[in-house]
This record gives structure tokens, sequence and C-alpha cells, in this order.
């Protein structure tokens, strides 16, 4: 119901509308009953006034007569004197006048504004016995005519005067006065009919306001009223709601409903704060899952998101059983904090709960899916003060354990803090180096055909000649400067000093490939193939005397986001070459699918193959599986004879090591290069 009137304002308007049109009908009802009553009134008021008239010169008729008899009595006694002829002008006059008036009383006249009399009894008066007014002023005017005629005798004249007299008198009198009271009393039934009309056209106007009112504008605007409040309601209600979503999501993780970090901190603290009251202690486990991007990547993240959801409920029912809270931190991280408490806590055995439970399989829609996990532990006062430093201390110590492989605990330690500072040191360190002039610097290790001992390539490996420290290995800046995207500017800086060497050796007549290694993260971040063709064409070198280097590692860990750019790089015509083959977790399936030239076997392996037989069959099968693909292997690392031979024997086609050379810069590189055939005893070169 809100949401109807919520989501359809159409409603509303409608609403509206029909209280406007009823407002407009009332207005024309009260209007027309206005009209009628102001026509009814005035119709009655000209009625009035005609009657006025009408009464006025009945009153009129009445003095004539008076006035002619008068006449009659002067014209008889002044005899034939001479006063006789004006005497008998105004009566004469008088009569006509009379005679003119009573016509106008009987059918009306618009030149003296009387109207024709309609009322039944009027005419009635005019025409019929006992009144008969007609007749009586016909006899009055022929009596007054016989007075005065003298053709009759004095004795006839005088009767007829007589006669007159008494009519004028008694019967016109009578007669007219009659006309009037008539006239009086249609009148006031008029007045009293205007009353009526009165009083019911103001009743009607009354009635339409009133049924206007109580049955069309008071449930319209309760109406409205209600609609309104409903609607105010639900706009509450929907604040509510989303201040709830709000403060739910700022202390809750969507997907698995436990806390989040913010949440997580603020349990840590008060956990502090009652430890600091018993003095007792809190630990804080921090658990990262391991490799589970692949599970993403693998299942899709929906299935993922089903298994961390599984996951944050076994988590749960071991903290709960301990007393303890989970909370997810990050994506794939999650943490618990613990109060130890007077039984003590078999830290140990709680860690392998842990461990087991989330490595215990799931198994979804056919799917089983085995998930280990690294976890770190911090102790509340030894390993941080507050809240921060805790969770964060216990997520030191379980990338420690990440980066020993995973799948175990560690607790946290001081040292590592000062590890974290001398990376945060050295990345600084590392930005200023990146623009200082003579710090950064290629070396180049010439890569050699084992066949022959011919020099066919070099690898550039970057050197940092750091102001106090001298010569640091890129084993400890490139981590850092791929942990915290530097890798992208130092990355480029090799680009350019790498193919700035290549052309620098070309114009010298030596035309031989260049390795360079890229980080992952250069190619997440940039399109590195624009960056590597636009170099390339700038300093006028073709593409086949590249050749672009990733560990193995790299490449698996984020091939759905990468795998457009390796392609792109096999298209233009560059060398794409796995690194350190064998330490990461190829499968065949997506080996066969990645577009590369060269499979460089990982020195570890090459190191231990005469050692170990397991690490001799390996690499033949690194070897064999090279060829099947159609690649050219290369092994890295060569530093003896016996090495060098084996690999031979074993079909690798090229190799690099201490054995050929170390590493050097380009002025040292170019002799060899020149010399092209490395300086080999025949016994180093197998024959
Ligand atoms: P990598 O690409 O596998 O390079 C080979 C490493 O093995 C080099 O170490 C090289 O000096 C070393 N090496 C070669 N032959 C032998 C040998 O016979 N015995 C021994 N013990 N070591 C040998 P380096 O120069 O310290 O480089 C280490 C790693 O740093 C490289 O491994 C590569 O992953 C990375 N790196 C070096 N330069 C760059 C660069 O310019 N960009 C990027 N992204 N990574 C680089
Ligand atoms: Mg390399
Ligand atoms: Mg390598």
């Amino acid at each position: 119901m809100h949401e109807r009137v919520y989501k359809n304002p159409e409603l509303l308007r409608q609403h509206w509308r029909k209280g406007t049109l009823t407002y407009l009908l009332a207005l024309v009802i009260i209007a027309v009953l206005a009209l009628l009553s102001h026509y009814l009134v005035q119709s009655i008021v000209d009625e009035q006034e005609a009657t006025a008239r009408v009464v006025n010169l009945a009153g009129r008729q009445r003095m004539l007569s008076q006035r002619i008899t008068l006449f009659a009595s002067e014209l008889r006694d002044a005899g034939a004197s001479q006063l006789r002829e004006p005497l008998a002008a105004a009566y004469y006059d008088a009569i006509s006048t009379m005679s003119t008036m009573h016509y106008a009383l009987m059918n009306g006249s618009s030149s003296l504004n009387i109207p024709t009399p309609t009322s039944a009894h009027i005419k009635q008066i005019f025409n019929q016995p006992p009144v008969n007014l007609h007749q009586k002023v016909t006899e009055f005017l022929v009596i007054a005519d016989e007075v005065v005629d003298t053709s009759l005798t004095p004795a006839q004249r005088d009767a007829a005067y007589a006669q007159l007299k008494q009519s004028a008198r008694a019967d016109m009198l009578n007669s007219l006065d009659t006309l009037v009271f008539q006239f009086q009393h249609e009148s006031e039934a008029a007045i009293k009919q205007l009353q009526r009309y009165n009083r019911f056209s103001l009743g009607g106007m009354l009635v339409t306001l009133f049924l206007e009112a109580f049955f069309i504008f008071r449930p319209l605007l309760l109406s409205l009223y209600r609609r309104e409040k409903q609607y105010h309601q639900l706009l509450l209600e929907m604040d509510e709601e989303i201040a709830e979503q709000i403060q739910y999501q700022t202390f809750y993780d969507p997907l698995t409903k436990l806390p989040n970090r913010l949440s997580l901190l603020e349990k840590i603290q008060s956990h502090i704060e009652i430890a600091q009251q018993n003095q007792t202690q809190v630990i804080v486990i921090s658990i990262g899952l391991d490799r589970f991007k692949d599970v993403n990547d693998s299942l899709g993240h929906d299935q993922g998101d089903v298994f961390l959801v599984d996951l944050a409920e076994r988590l749960t029912d071991i903290a709960t059983r301990h007393r303890g809270i989970v909370a997810r931190v990050a994506g794939d991280e999650f943490a618990i904090v613990l109060e130890q408490n007077d039984e003590k806590l078999e830290l140990v055995q709680l860690m392998r709960l842990l461990s087991q439970s989330i490595s215990r399989p799931f198994e979804q829609e056919n799917i089983l899916l085995q998930v280990t996990a690294s976890l770190g532990l911090a102790f509340y006062a030894d390993d941080g003060a507050d809240a921060h430093s805790l969770l964060m201390h216990a997520n030191q110590a379980m990338r420690n354990a990440k980066d020993e492989g995973g799948n175990c605990f560690r607790f946290f330690q001081s040292a590592m803090t000062s590890k974290m500072t001398r990376r945060i040191t050295l990345e600084q360190e590392l930005r200023q180096a990146l623009n200082s002039e003579g710090q950064l610097m290629l070396f180049y290790q010439p890569k050699v055909a084992l066949q022959t001992g011919e020099i066919i390539g070099v690898e550039a490996l970057i050197r940092w000649n750091h102001p106090e420290e001298g010569m640091l290995s890129p084993a400890e800046f490139v981590p850092i400067a791929e942990d915290s995207g530097l890798i992208v500017e130092l990355g480029d800086w090799v680009l350019v000093q790498a193919l700035w060497q290549l052309r620098e050796w070309q114009k010298e007549d030596i035309y031989i490939e260049m390795a360079i290694n890229v980080s992952v993260k250069q190619l997440m971040r940039r399109n590195i193939c624009d960056r590597i063709s636009a170099l390339a064409e700038q300093m006028d070198i073709e593409p086949r005397y590249i050749q672009i280097e990733i560990t193995e590692s790299n490449i698996m860990d984020n091939m759905n986001h990468i795998m457009t750019q390796l392609v792109d790089i096999e298209k233009r015509g560059f060398a794409l070459a796995i690194d350190d083959f064998g330490t990461g977790h190829s499968s065949l399936a997506r080996l066969r699918d990645l577009p590369f030239k060269v499979l460089k076997i990982d020195r570890s392996f090459v190191m231990n193959a005469l050692k170990e037989a397991k690490d001799q069959q390996l690499v033949a099968a690194i070897v064999d599986i090279g060829h099947s693909l159609n690649k050219t292997v290369i092994a890295e690392g060569i530093e003896t004879v016996e090495q060098q031979q084996l690999l031979q024997s074993l079909g690798c086609e090229e190799g690099q090591g201490y054995l050929y050379a170390r590493p050097r810069p380009a002025k040292q590189v170019t002799s060899m290069l020149l010399q092209r055939q490395l300086e080999l005893t025949p016994n180093q070169l197998g024959t």
C-alpha cells in the first residue's frame, strides 16, 4: 500500500484533479443559484415598480373623477358667462385624460410604463360585476357628457349632475380602491414569494456547500492526509532501513555476516581493556588463505564466495568454543581475537585445529576443493599495546608463515618489525635512486648454445649501487619495488637502458638477442607491448632481438589478466620466455595454451640435478615437456662442467651461468661479444 502511493504519484495527481473538479462544480452550482435568485428579485422589483405606477394612476383617476364633478358644478353655475369657455376646455381635457388613463390601466401602456394586467382578479375588476370598473368609468364619462349637453333640458342635466356626483363619490372611488387593494394584495403575495425564493436559494447554496464539504472535500482531504502520513512513514522506514544498512556495512562483512576489520579492532580494544583489569592476555590470530586467488580464478567468484561462507562457519564454530570472535578482515583473510583465561589455552592445539578445519575438503556440486591457510599470532601486551599494532603484528606473522611456504603458523617476532622498517626505507631510497644518476645500472649475463659454446644472447639484470650499502641484489629490492608499484617506473627504466645498449652493440655490428625481465605488475598496470614496440621502433631494433622473461609463478597467478598482452608480445615478433620454470605450478593444459618460445629451467633444479636423482629426472622431464611443446629449453645457473654435460646430454639447447660468465657491466661483455665464442676448453664443451 505504502509502496503504491510512493511509487505511483499518478494516484496523488488523480486525487487533486478530482478535488479541483468538484470544487469547480460547487462554484458553478452556487453561481447558477445566485443568478437565478438575482433574476427573480429583479423581476419582482420590476413588478413592484409597475404596481406602484398603477396604484398611482388609480389614485389620479380618483382625483380626476372628483375634479370632473367639480368642473361640472362650476360649469352649471357659470351658465353662459365668459368663464364657461376655459372651464369647458379644462373639463373636456380632464375627461380625455381620465379616458386615456383608464384604457392604459385596462390594457397597459408602454408610453406610461403601465404593464398589461395579467392577473385574472384584475381583469375581473375591470370587466365583471360586482365591480366592473370599465362599465363604471364608461358610464361616468357618458354622464359627464350629459351634464354639459345643451341639447338636454336643464332638469335632465341636473339629474345627470346628481348621478355624476353620486358615481364619483361612491362607484368610482370604490371600484378604483378595489383595484388598488387587488394590486396591493398581489404585491404582498409577490414579496412573500420573493422571500421564499430567497430562502430557498440561500438554503440551496448552503446545502450545496455542506454536501461538497462533507461528502467530497472531507473524504478527499482525509484520504490525502492519510496518504501523506503513509508516505512520510514510508520515508522514515526507508531512512531507518538505509541507516541500519550503513551501520551494518560499517561493521560487518555482507558476505559472511562476520564482523569486519573495523569491528574487530573495536573488539580487540575492549578485550585489551578487560585484560588490563584482569592481568590476562589477549591473543590475536591472523588467518590468510594460501593461493585463494587460484580458487577464484579456476572455480569462479561465486563458488569462491560459497566456500568463504562455509569457512566462516567453520571458524566461528571453533572460535566460539574458545570464547573468541571471528572477523573477516580482507578478501581472503580472517582474524580471531581470544582472551586467555584461567584454563590455559592450548594454543598449538588450537592452531592445529584451525588449520585442519580450514584444509578439510569442501565439497560442492561435484567439486572437491581443498585450501590451506597460513596463521600468525600476536599477544597483548608483548607484541603490541593497542588493537592496531596487535592486528598488524599478527598479520606480519601470518605473512611470514606464507613466505615460508604456507600451511603453517608463526608467532610474531619483533625482528619482523625491523625487516618491515628496512623495506620501507629501501623503498624510499629506491625512489630517489630512480631519479638520480649512477645508482641504478644494468649488468649483462651471456647465454650460450650448449653444443657450440657460442654466445647467442644476453640477459639484462638490474643492479643498484646503494650509496651506503654498496651493490644490492635485485632479489632484495625488486620484490619491494613490486609491492610498492615502483616496479612500473623501474621496469621502464630497464627497458630503455637495455634497448639503448642493444642499439649500441648493433652499431658495432654485434647482433644478439637481449632478454629483459618484466614483472607481471608492469603488464597489469600498462600496455607493455605498445611501450616496447615504440621504443624498438624509435631505436630501430627488430623485434626478434628482444626476449621478454616473465617468471612462471607470476604468469600462472595472473594468467587471465595478462593473456592478451602475452599473445600480443608473440604476435609483434618479440620472444616470450618463462623464467624460473619448475617453481611455479603450471598445468600442462595451461602451458600448452601459452604463447611462449623459451622455457628457462630454474637454477635450483640445475644445482641439485647431480646430487639428487629425483631432481635429475625432473630436469629431464622439463626438457621433454619443452621439446614436446616445440619450445627452446635453456638452463640457468650452470656453474660446473658436469652440470653442463648433463644438460647437454638431456638435450637442453641453451645455458646460462657462472661457468660461462657472471653478469657484468656492458663494457666487459662487449669484448666477449665481439669474440662471440667463449674461450672454453674442449672439455668444458663436452667434446
Ligand atoms: P632471474 O631472471 O632468474 O635471473 C637469473 C639470476 O640468477 C640472476 O640473479 C643471476 O645473477 C643469477 N645467476 C645466473 N647464473 C648463476 C649461477 O651460475 N649461479 C648463481 N648462484 N646464480 C646465477 P640476479 O641478477 O641477482 O637477479 C635475481 C632476480 O631478480 C632475477 O632472476 C630476476 O627475477 C630479478 N631481476 C633482475 N633484474 C631484473 C629486472 O630488470 N627486472 C625485473 N623485473 N626483475 C629483475
Ligand atoms: Mg631472468
Ligand atoms: Mg631465473
